[in-house]
């Protein structure tokens, strides 16, 4: 594909960088290595042999403040902490490593504990199935009626991994929970048959670090005529923050903008579904560059990201992030709650105290900084808000609300749950004022054959 895209030119420095990735075989070579005690870096290597982990030069570099680490959100964001196992999980995987365990007995173990951490949380593969002639669509979800969801095969890992991520078990080689996917040609024949779909939402992964070209194929079907139907082309990534380049001095960076210009051109609403945790990530020359590259192409930037304690558990670090987003033509989308997977007991953060940090950071934004929506939890039956906590005839609850259901029924109706300060999702919570479930329950219940709660 020839390159069409013209770029406004920039000042400032962008001189470019090949792209380097640190995992854990090649850690000792980071050249920031010796800023960590051995202690801590053998740590690191008894995490990352159970959850994945993977980081670039380019976060290691410039994202990371190496003078206050351990303590620096950036290295949380992507560094494995022993405290993300539990001490006895930790003991067997760090015991195993000093006795010089064979790599198939590493393995073995790893696989014990990663089946503990609830690998598939809102039952994604079991739920949201796409079929199209009897047969099930692998690497694409549809849980709600106007988006489906589509996981190109080439796009499954990410330039770094975040220790938070929800879909960690795809990155450690667990096969049976890798997303396998279905070509763009079947993902269209699949949507010709979905009229009501109107989102299509490219995600990983990272969609991003595949090459231009492999990004045109599963884009370019989205544009035939066929597929009028489809008004928004989503793509989920973390590229802005993790590798800024991709839009700059990649080879194929020019490619990349122009693909996306001729998507705005072709009549679609492109949206770059950007993760973004920490003010930080939107500091640097380049990642500035980068999101006004985005935006020349008329592409619009939507920023999501969980909220997660020891990283950004602080309404100041919310109100920064957002307003610079703001400043930077970005629009505030989702604040989410940390998943119930992987890490979880690490990260979280009770929901009562998610609400004082959203509605905190909230106050000090104007209103174009006011449009995330949160904190919210990505739940089987659906995307729940907490709207807030109030006193309701002398009890004390929380109000909620479904911004997205399995059942677009549900969407909006406000329900309550008994207020618990420790609670951090939403099986631990209990209906109010006496009921024995929440509204939604029963027919949920018979959706997916299991309860949503402990009873
Ligand atoms: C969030 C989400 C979507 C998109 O929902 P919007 O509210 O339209 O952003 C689609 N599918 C799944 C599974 C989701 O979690």
């Amino acid at each position: 594909m020839a390159s069409t895209f013209k770029i406004v030119p920039s000042s400032g420095n962008l001189s470019a960088e090949r792209f380097k990735v640190y995992t854990q075989r090649n850690l000792h070579k980071l050249p920031h290595i010796s800023s960590l005690s051995k202690q801590q870096q053998f740590e690191i290597q008894v995490v990352a042999n159970v959850l994945p982990f993977r980081v670039n030069q380019y976060v290691a570099e410039n994202l990371i403040d190496w003078g206050r680490v351990p303590d620096d959100p950036m290295f949380r964001l992507v560094f494995p902490q022993r405290e993300m196992l539990e001490e006895n999980d930790y003991g067997i995987m760090s015991g195993a490593l000093k006795k010089r365990k064979s790599k198939p007995e590493l393995e073995k173990q790893a696989r014990i504990i990663r089946a503990k951490l609830n690998p598939n949380p809102a039952d994604q593969m079991e739920l949201n199935l796409a079929e199209l002639d009897g047969k099930t669509l692998e690497g694409v979800q549809h849980k709600y009626p106007e988006t489906v969801l589509f996981f190109p095969a080439r796009g499954q890992v990410c330039h770094s991994y975040c220790t938070f991520c929800f879909r960690w078990p795809q990155f450690v080689g667990d096969r049976a929970l890798r997303f396998a996917s279905t070509s763009p040609s079947t993902l269209t024949r699949y949507l010709i048959q979905q009229p009501q779909v109107s989102d299509v939402l490219i995600t990983g992964g990272d969609p991003m670090v595949m090459q231009t070209h492999h990004l045109n194929d599963c884009i370019q079907p989205l544009l035939s005529p066929e597929l009028e139907h489809i008004q928004t082309i989503r793509i989920g990534t973390k590229s802005l923050s993790f590798w800024p380049h991709r839009y700059v001095n990649d080879v194929d960076a020019l490619d990349l903008l122009a693909l996306l210009e001729k998507c705005v051109r072709a009549g679609k609403h492109v949206a770059i579904m950007a993760h973004y945790n920490h003010w930080r990530e939107l500091e640097t020359p380049i990642a500035q560059e980068a999101i006004r590259r985005v935006r020349q192409t008329g592409a619009v930037i939507r920023a999501q990201g969980p909220l997660l304690r020891k990283i950004n558990d602080d309404p100041r670090v919310w109100s920064r992030l957002w307003e610079e987003q703001a400043r930077l033509g970005i629009i505030p989308y989702y604040m989410f709650v940390e998943r119930d997977t992987g890490a979880q007991a690490y990260f979280e953060v009770p929901l009562a105290r998610s609400w004082e940090i959203y509605r905190d950071a909230i106050q000090r934004v104007s209103g174009l900084g006011r449009t995330a929506r949160g904190p919210s939890m990505s739940t089987s039956p659906g995307k729940i808000e907490i709207q807030g906590i109030t006193e309701i005839q002398g009890e004390k609850v929380f109000v909620l609300r479904f911004i997205q259901g399995r059942n677009p029924d549900w969407v909006q109706r406000p329900f309550f749950a008994q207020y618990d300060a420790e609670a951090t999702w939403l099986n631990q919570l209990k209906p109010a004022f006496g009921k024995k479930e929440f509204f939604f329950e029963k027919e949920f219940n018979k959706l997916a054959q299991r309860p949503i709660r402990k009873s």
